[in-house]
């Protein structure tokens, strides 16, 4: 069903009218795309089981895979769960607003629709003032999955939810591209913290903070039981194939050279850090930034994916060597765009 989308900008959150308007279709049930400080988010209101669905059917996601409820106050998250643990306290002082949502014991406000069915709750409070400012006229937690239909890249750039979400959405507010790119780490509380997905606060930050060894099931493979259901699913995944390659430098040139001899048919592109621009010279090729810079590289990454899907390439190679604990949590979101396809050469 196609509906109209309006299409708001930031500084319409400081309009009285326009304001309003928006904080009215959150009120109801109604769906608004807005930006965060790590990627745009499909908003609805977090309390209402019919706008979790309209979520998930505009998203075309699984109904079991969970959301992520957005609040504008740290004190907030008492509202919604049944306690909150002392360690995950200390976190949330230290690192919200940001990128790392807490998974908790969820309580009767919050409808099973936007769990995905399970009986805890992802909370998370934005670093981003466009967002802060929409929960806070709509009154209401806000219920966010990636911007993105089902399986593609993360939206970080407002033509991404444009492309994906013009006619599927009530609104969207343009906030320009995001600044950290790669979603929210995602830390589990309900026992022993637990690492679920990798992000911008990395291990070593919450290990400080925590002055304790926290665990890491961000890659373990999406087979038999998993404790985030996100994991199960294909993610990221442009039109083409999508292959990462590992080895020296002159082996992988070589690799990819004959793969286009042989492949003459097909579109091939390279995504690689910057400094790989003169061994691949001559190459279709999407640079990330430069190897020494994880943040820009992570800013890019899903938009380099997406650029595939323009460029309408066939056969895609990544080159990547991951060197720090941001570019660990790009590595996490390369190896699904992958499907964990890894060529060692
Ligand atoms: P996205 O909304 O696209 O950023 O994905 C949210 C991620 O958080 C998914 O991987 C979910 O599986 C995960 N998540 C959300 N809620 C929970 C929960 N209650 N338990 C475990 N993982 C969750
Ligand atoms: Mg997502």
């Amino acid at each position: 069903m196609v509906k109209e989308t309006k299409i708001y900008l930031m500084s319409d959150l400081d309009d009285k009218d326009k304001s309003s308007e928006i904080a009215k279709l959150i009120q109801s049930g109604k769906l608004v795309v807005f930006p965060t400080e790590t990627v745009y988010g499909l908003g609805g209101n977090a309390l209402d089981p019919n706008a979790s669905k309209a979520i998930y059917s505009a998203k075309g996601r699984p109904s079991d895979n969970p959301l992520i409820v957005h609040i504008a106050d740290k004190n907030d998250v008492f509202q919604y769960v049944k306690s909150v643990p002392l360690e995950a306290k200390r976190l949330m002082d230290a690192f919200w607003p940001g990128p790392i949502t807490f998974i908790l014991e969820k309580n009767d406000l919050i409808p099973y629709t936007t769990t995905g069915g399970l009986k805890t709750v992802a909370l998370r409070m934005p670093n981003h003032e466009a967002a802060l400012k929409l929960i806070k006229q709509s009154n209401r937690p806000i219920a966010a999955p990636s911007a993105n239909i089902s399986g593609k890249p993360s939206s970080t750039a407002f033509k991404h939810v444009f492309d994906d979400f013009n006619g599927r959405v009530d609104a969207i507010i343009d906030g320009g591209d995001t600044t950290i790119g790669l979603e929210s780490t995602v830390i589990d509380m309900t026992s022993a913290p637990t690492i679920l997905r990798p992000g911008a606060i990395t291990k070593s930050m919450i290990e400080r903070v925590l002055n304790q060894k926290v665990l890491d099931l961000s890659n373990q493979l999406p087979t038999g039981e998993v404790r985030s259901p996100g994991m199960k699913y294909t993610h990221y995944k442009p039109k083409g194939n999508v292959t990462l390659i590992n080895g020296l430098e002159s082996h992988v040139k070589n690799y990819i050279r004959d793969f286009e001899i042989t492949h003459h048919n097909k579109k091939v592109a390279i995504i690689c850090p910057s400094e790989y621009e003169d061994l691949f010279h001559g190459f279709r090729l999407r640079l990330l930034g430069s190897i020494h810079d994880s943040a820009l590289m992570s800013k890019n990454i899903f938009k380099a994916l997406r650029d595939m899907d323009d460029w309408q390439m066939d056969e895609i190679f990544i080159y990547y060597k991951e060197s720090d604990e941001l570019g660990y949590a790009m590595m996490n979101r390369l190896l699904k765009a992958a499907g964990y396809h890894v060529l060692e050469l």
